[in-house]
């Protein structure tokens, strides 16, 4: 089978050159090409020969994203629903923020997996399900086709920052999303520093640990959503496995290895987990870990079971957490008019 280049480091790509009798300074441009300029097609080369292409093409290809439907947001944010090359489909999302000069960014927000096997029982992704990986080529996929997009549009700025919290589990596809962020790290790639990348987890303890021990500058956010193994197990069954106790134990250990402050999600859901009773249970768990807390009102999927709390009770519910020394903050949600908010994307073709 032929492979994926853009699933290829830059030692891989060296070493299909040496295979193909090139010089090194070869391997060099074609990642340069695949990687930092995101060619969809090997033609597009413009300094090979039609020889050297033909023999590349012959080994290699690149996997591209195929279009289905693309919305946009109010608020400026866009969604992207794109086939995988085995008619699979995924999601990611596009958030531009503008504003002073300084804050203006575009963050992508990318898929790992198609579908999820973790079944929380609020987010739309997991109630389908999950049916397979993606290869560290179709994560980068994402990046690379919407930068083509936003060039086709004379945007100014491309994919700066990368969220993993599209569709799937990144920590149980661990290798291919590492592989992404390191080929996104490249110098002669997307030239992206890690400390723009942030990994979103329901809470794979094991896998925490195992990330905490490469010391990478990842920035680690923490789906927590209930102050109680009673609560959290209701709503992610993850929590029977690893429950809040362990959990706790490797964010400790995170931040002590990495240094690094830790993020917290906590979707608010009306009557479930939004008391203030609530909150001084979580200010109580949340005090020995270096970390920030946003709170967001859940994103009403497909169920009518989890509905947001008003506003005064959000309020509350944050007053309690600073009050107790806890940085917490409402995170206002983009492009929940188009479902491209959290918990939101389903990867099922609109009718
Ligand atoms: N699997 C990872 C990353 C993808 S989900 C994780 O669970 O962290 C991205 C974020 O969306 C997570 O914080 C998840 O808990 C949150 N989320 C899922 N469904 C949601 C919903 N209906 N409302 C608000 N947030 C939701
Ligand atoms: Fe999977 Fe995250 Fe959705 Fe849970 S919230 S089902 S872990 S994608």
């Amino acid at each position: 089978m032929k492979k994926d280049l853009r699933s290829m480091s830059l030692e891989e790509i060296k070493e299909l050159m040496i295979e193909l009798n090139e010089p090194a300074f070869r391997a060099k441009q074609l990642f340069e090409w695949v990687h930092k300029k995101g060619i969809e097609s090997i033609e597009d080369i413009s300094n090979f020969s039609k020889e050297l292409k033909e023999k590349i093409a012959q080994n290699a290809k690149i996997t591209c994203l195929n279009l289905k439907t693309k919305q946009v947001s109010e608020d400026g944010t866009i969604k992207y629903l794109f086939a995988l090359e085995d008619n699979n489909y995924i999601e990611c999302v596009l958030m531009r923020y503008r504003g002073t000069k300084s804050k203006k960014r575009n963050t992508l927000c990318v898929s790992s997996q198609v579908g999820c096997a973790m079944g929380c029982g609020f987010c739309a992704t997991g109630l389908g399900g999950f049916k397979r990986n993606l290869t560290a080529g179709e994560i980068l996929s994402q990046i690379y086709t919407v930068n083509n997009y936003l060039k086709i549009e004379n945007d100014d700025l491309m994919v700066g920052n990368i969220v993993y919290m599209g569709m799937g589990e990144p920590l149980l596809n661990f290798e291919n999303v590492l592989k992404s962020i390191r080929l996104l790290n490249e110098l002669l790639g997307q030239n992206i520093s890690i400390r723009r990348i942030t990994i979103s987890t329901c809470g794979i303890v094991p896998k925490i640990v195992d990330l905490a021990d490469l010391n990478l500058d990842i920035v680690l956010a923490v789906s927590l959503h209930a102050p109680t193994d009673q609560l959290r197990s209701q709503i992610m069954p993850v929590n029977q496995q690893y429950p809040l106790k362990v959990l706790k134990e490797a964010c400790i250990y995170y931040v002590k290895k990495t240094r690094r402050r830790l993020t917290f999600e906590y979707a608010l859901v009306n009557n479930f987990n939004d008391t203030k009773e609530h909150a001084y249970v979580l200010a109580d768990y949340l005090k020995d870990i270096f970390s920030h807390i946003n709170l967001i009102p859940v994103n009403p999927t497909v169920t009518e079971k989890f509905q947001r709390p008003q506003r005064v009770k959000i309020q509350d519910f944050l007053e309690v957490l600073t009050s107790s020394g806890i940085e917490a903050s409402i995170r206002e949600e983009r492009g929940t008019d188009i479902a491209a908010a959290c918990g939101q994307l389903r990867g099922k073709v609109v009718e």
